[in-house]
């Protein structure tokens, strides 16, 4: 089986990642954890993201009740139907799609949650793409490189990606020639198709200066 039937990508564009690019998911989890497994520091919500960035980072909430309790959340479709949206990038996505079309959703969730991660896009009139999550067989901590050789088996088909995590371009060949779009970052990590966008109108604009020509 090649891989465009494998993932079901019917349309040539871009992939578009979801925690953090499309959804606040870590503004949920940072406040369900606080309330949980404590805040020593007495931090906000905001000032947590901004010294942890991800919850993984966050040195108090790594015990084996608190990894297992969040474990569990993750794994869990009813969860992902609430949680919060990015406004712009749901304004943003639409505008992009007609530029170049979004061809698949690529997310390291596990496939369990397929069906809360759709209804959550259709809740929110994302456009409509195959959702690719990461398959059960593969471990968590293994995400991004799954997801990387997810990206470079469906290039030039899948010609990039719009993401929040630079964890991503540890994982991708040097001679991957696809772009990738990196979400509320200002630095482009040394790489020529790694392009920082700080909010989501910079990503528009960067996908219609390096698409222009595309053929709808
Ligand atoms: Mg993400």
């Amino acid at each position: 089986m090649d891989n465009e039937n494998k993932y079901k990508i019917l349309k040539v564009g871009l992939a578009v990642d979801i925690d953090e690019t499309l959804s606040w998911t870590i503004g949920h989890w940072v406040e369900k954890m606080m309330a949980k497994f404590g805040n020593p520091e007495n931090l906000s919500v905001k000032e947590i993201i901004e010294k942890y960035r991800y919850t993984q980072n966050v040195p108090y909430w790594q015990s084996q009740e608190a990894l297992a309790w969040m474990m569990a959340k993750v794994n869990s479709n009813d969860v992902q139907k609430e949680l919060p949206l990015i406004e712009e990038a749901s304004i943003c996505l639409e505008r992009i799609n007609k530029l170049i079309p979004i061809a698949a959703y690529l997310t390291i969730r596990p496939e369990t949650v397929l069906a809360g991660t759709k209804h959550w896009l259709d809740k929110h009139n994302f456009p409509v793409a195959p959702i690719i999550c990461r398959p059960i067989t593969v471990d968590h901590n293994d995400g991004n490189k799954w997801k990387a050789g997810v990206l470079e088996k469906l290039y030039p088909q899948v010609a990039g990606i719009i993401d929040d995590n630079p964890k991503l371009l540890n994982f991708l060949s040097a001679d991957y020639r696809g772009k990738i779009f990196l979400y509320d970052h200002h630095d482009n990590f040394g790489r020529t198709n790694v392009i920082p966008c700080r909010n989501w109108l910079e990503v528009y604009k960067n996908i219609k200066n390096v698409f222009s020509n595309f053929n709808l």
